[in-house]
């Protein structure tokens, strides 16, 4: 079988989970309503919850006490949830990510055109 139909590791896991949370807050509107902000809260409480990797699942949900989601608008999302990456960045040994380019990477494309195709 290829390794694509198999159950995912913690990796593959972690980049499908971040692609959708940094795709989610990429597209989350510019002025939210207030139901639009609490519901958003709430989602991060859940997937907190859920998160199929009990260790990852705990801390983050530590992340959220200290440092809840920042929901006013599409930018406070994303560069809340930015940081939130970095710090798990930061315990695994990997690179900072540089929070001003959230939107190119995750929304706009990179200002180069090398996601225009
Ligand atoms: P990933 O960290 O998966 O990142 C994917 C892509 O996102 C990168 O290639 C980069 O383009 C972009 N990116 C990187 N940093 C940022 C940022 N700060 N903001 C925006 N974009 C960014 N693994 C563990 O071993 N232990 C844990 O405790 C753990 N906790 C996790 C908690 C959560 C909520 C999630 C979603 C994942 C967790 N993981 C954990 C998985 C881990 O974060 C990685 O996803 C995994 O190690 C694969 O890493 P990667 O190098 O492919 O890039």
């Amino acid at each position: 079988p290829q390794r694509t139909d198999c159950p995912l590791d913690k990796e593959e896991l972690g980049r499908a989970s971040w692609g959708l949370l940094h795709t989610m807050a990429a597209k989350f509107p510019e002025k939210p309503s207030k139901t639009e902000q609490k519901n958003m809260t709430n989602f991060f409480h859940l997937f907190s919850k859920f998160y199929p990797c009990d260790y990852c699942a705990e801390d983050f949900r530590k992340e959220l006490q200290s440092d809840p989601p920042q929901t006013s608008s599409q930018e406070a999302l994303s560069q809340w949830l930015c940081r939130i990456h970095n710090r798990v960045n930061n315990k695994l040994g990997k690179d900072e990510f540089d929070c001003s380019k959230v939107n190119e990477r995750w929304r706009d494309g990179w200002l180069d055109g090398s996601c225009d195709y």
